[in-house]
């Protein structure tokens, strides 16, 4: 059996995006209601009432209509100013690939950087922020995904609201697949996304924006405004009363609605446990099979992702094209520094259940074998299983 590469896969288990739930999907295809029709008024201010739920908030939360590289964008031309001092915190790509935004608005710039299979001490950080009282701005990435790697964003959070710095976070593929809220990390600007472990497609912002924030976006003369990098223009967009800066993704807002009900209706707790049973499950699996996690220690690897490093000797592309083309199923590669290095398996949304670890394991292991690695797929799913079978 062949699968075409250029045909529809079997099973998508990548890092983002995934695929949508299928109620989401057929929230897509609800009518595309005017945007300032009465019903859809209520219908954009009740969504956002349910983000502000799910994201735990005591603000109202925010809707940008781009997926979520806008909404990081957006956080550093509104937040940072010429008169900052931004301390960037990058044990990823996209850790790194923020501090290339913020040099944009502000050339004072330090940054901590650890190689990209570890994670961000906050005991650095402490030490970074005593020993540069002027820094007025902290970034960092939760989990940074082509890493597969969670950064202890609430401690860090606690030490830069003790310090008086403002705190943008990147929660964009950990929002939703594990615990994890704006406040929980005293982030001033919190992003996120419904394209990751919220099972929706690609096409929003979600942003968690604290009160000061909103202050020094609006002392920020040079803060976009009449722009699609406009995080102010949207303020008030949620209240059925005002108007839209331009138009909204009714469609996917209509996603989002449902992918929000979903999240709520299910219990984020038990969302987030199965998020965390599917990547327990896969890890043993691939232990099992004598395979390293590319993690430089297992409990930093993330519960929405497992990143594998790649065999000596395996070519890391063939290695998924295999995959994809005996059984249909696909995986990620890594991005730029992790390009080449390691493979990782999506745990998000809908695939976050137990059964597609045994479905990863297979086609990976298969795979390797293919190219004539030894990859003991029995043990693997055993070990898989015995995970599984406990936390039944
Ligand atoms: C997916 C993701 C984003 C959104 O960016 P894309 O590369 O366009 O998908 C931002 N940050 C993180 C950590 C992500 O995983």
């Amino acid at each position: 059996m062949r699968y075409a590469l250029d045909a529809d896969p079997v099973i998508t288990l990548t890092s983002g995006p995934v695929n949508a739930y299928p109620d989401v999907l057929r929230a897509l295809a609800r009518t595309v209601l005017y945007d300032y029709d009465p019903a859809f008024q209520l219908h954009y201010e009740q969504v956002i009432g349910k983000m502000q739920t799910a994201m735990r908030t005591s603000n109202r939360p925010v809707i940008l209509h781009g997926e979520p590289v806008l909404g990081l964008e957006a956080a550093a031309a509104s937040l940072i100013t010429a008169d900052d001092t931004v301390l960037n915190l990058a044990s990823g790509v996209y850790g790194k690939g923020f501090g290339y935004w913020a040099a944009r608005y502000s050339p004072n710039q330090l940054e901590i950087e650890v190689p990209y299979n570890q994670a961000i001490d906050p005991q650095q950080v402490a030490d970074m922020l005593k020993a540069n009282p002027a820094i007025s701005v902290v970034a960092v990435c939760h989990h940074d995904t082509p890493s597969g790697t969670i950064n202890p964003i609430d401690e860090i959070g606690a030490i830069v609201a003790d310090h008086g710095a403002y705190l943008i976070v990147d929660a964009v593929s950990s929002f939703g697949g594990m615990k994890t809220h704006p406040e929980d990390c005293k982030a001033d600007i919190y992003v996120t996304g419904p394209n990751k472990c919220l099972g929706a497609p690609p096409a929003l912002t979600m942003l968690g924006v604290s009160e000061r924030a909103w202050q020094k976006m609006k002392d920020n003369p040079a803060a976009p405004r009449a722009s699609m990098l406009s995080i102010l223009d949207w303020e008030n967009a949620w209240s059925r009363d005002e108007a839209f800066p331009f138009t909204p993704s009714v469609a996917e807002v209509n996603g989002l609605d449902v992918a929000l009900d979903l999240y709520l209706a299910e219990g984020p707790e038990a969302v987030w446990a199965r998020h965390a049973l599917t990547a327990a499950a896969t890890r043993a699996g691939i232990l099992a099979m004598g395979l390293d996690l590319w993690a430089a220690d297992a409990a930093i690897a993330s519960p929405t992702t497992t990143a594998v490093r790649t065999p000596e000797g395996i070519d890391e592309a063939k290695l998924r094209a295999t995959v994809r083309e005996r059984y249909g199923v696909v995986m990620s590669s890594g991005r730029g520094e992790t390009l080449g290095k390691l493979t990782r398996i999506g745990h998000m949304g809908p695939t976050a259940q137990p059964i597609y670890a045994i479905a990863a394991l297979t086609a990976f292991g298969g795979a390797l074998q293919a190219l004539g690695h030894p990859a003991p797929v029995g043990k693997a799913i055993d070990a898989a299983l015995a995970v599984i079978d406990a936390a039944a």
